[in-house]
């Protein structure tokens, strides 16, 4: 199938079981917000699908295509978590050059790179730069292009960050609560933006978050997880007014 597969995935943390044999399909063009309380292995599971990490036991998929023990940069997914991560040396315009910059290099070659930058042939770099302008503009950051990170506000630091994970065209877009560092108002606005990069991209996306409303108004599907475990993956209306298992019911009932 196409998109997202994770096969019974499990990964242990000194003799305690952080995931216990989860299993979680994102097809292509689909939303899922994973949502669970603090501690239930959410981010976990995230970066054994980022390849930053990988599982005891267990297979993930992109596309179709068996990734498990690939690196990262070797799986077609982006990732936008709540810490931007952004190079305080490089602007707007470089931070979000940095994955199409680094396309086809070597490790030696990339950490020059950080310091003087846009590489290869005019005809790359002009590439490069009509890539940068079309993600920027998605994003509202056109006029900010020239900008370094530390002349930001948080939300505009964080739309970089979206900016720099849409010119990598992913086949999968991973999100560990990429809004919880906003206020409330820019986190409406920022939600939207979100929704229509997916479409968009046509994307698989995951999306943990741990405010509901999110993952009402954004999701196609929601995924309950608890205590290492997928308890229950249905619509956004099943998982609220039809929860299919206490625990469900007693998370999602209860006041955050
Ligand atoms: P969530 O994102 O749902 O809040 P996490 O996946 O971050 O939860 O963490 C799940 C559990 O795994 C926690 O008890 C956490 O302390 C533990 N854990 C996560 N990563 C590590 C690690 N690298 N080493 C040891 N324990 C870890
Ligand atoms: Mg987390």
């Amino acid at each position: 199938m196409t998109g997202i597969v994770v096969e019974n995935a499990t990964r242990n943390f000194a003799g305690q079981q952080v995931l216990k044999g989860v299993s979680l399909a994102v097809a292509a063009g689909e939303f899922v917000a994973l949502v669970g309380p603090s501690g239930c292995g959410k981010s976990t599971l995230m970066r054994l699908i980022a390849g930053i990490d990988r599982p005891d036991s267990g297979r993930i998929l992109i596309n179709g295509r068996d990734v498990t023990t690939l690196r990262p940069a070797a799986r077609d997914v982006a990732m936008v978590f709540q810490s931007y991560a952004l190079y305080p040396h490089l602007t707007v315009a470089e931070n979000i050059a940095v994955p199409l910059a680094m396309r086809r290099m070597s490790a030696a070659q990339r950490l020059p790179l950080l310091g003087r930058f846009w590489p290869g042939s005019q005809a790359r770099r002009r590439g490069i730069r009509e890539e940068v302008g079309s993600a920027a503009l998605a994003l509202g950051l056109g006029s900010l292009l020239d900008r370094r990170p530390a002349q930001l506000s948080g939300g505009q630091r964080q739309r970089v960050a979206l900016a720099r994970a849409i010119v990598r065209h992913p086949a999968a877009f991973l999100m560990d609560e990429p809004l919880s560092n906003l206020d409330a108002a820019l986190r409406v606005h920022t939600r939207r933006e979100i929704v229509e990069i997916h479409r968009r991209a046509g994307a698989a996306t995951l999306y943990v978050t741990h405010d509901q409303a999110e993952a009402l108004t954004m999701a196609d599907r929601v995924a309950v997880m608890q205590a290492g475990q997928i308890l229950q993956v249905a619509s956004p209306r099943a998982i609220y007014a039809d929860p299919d298992d206490l625990r469900v019911a007693t998370f999602i009932g209860s006041p955050r």
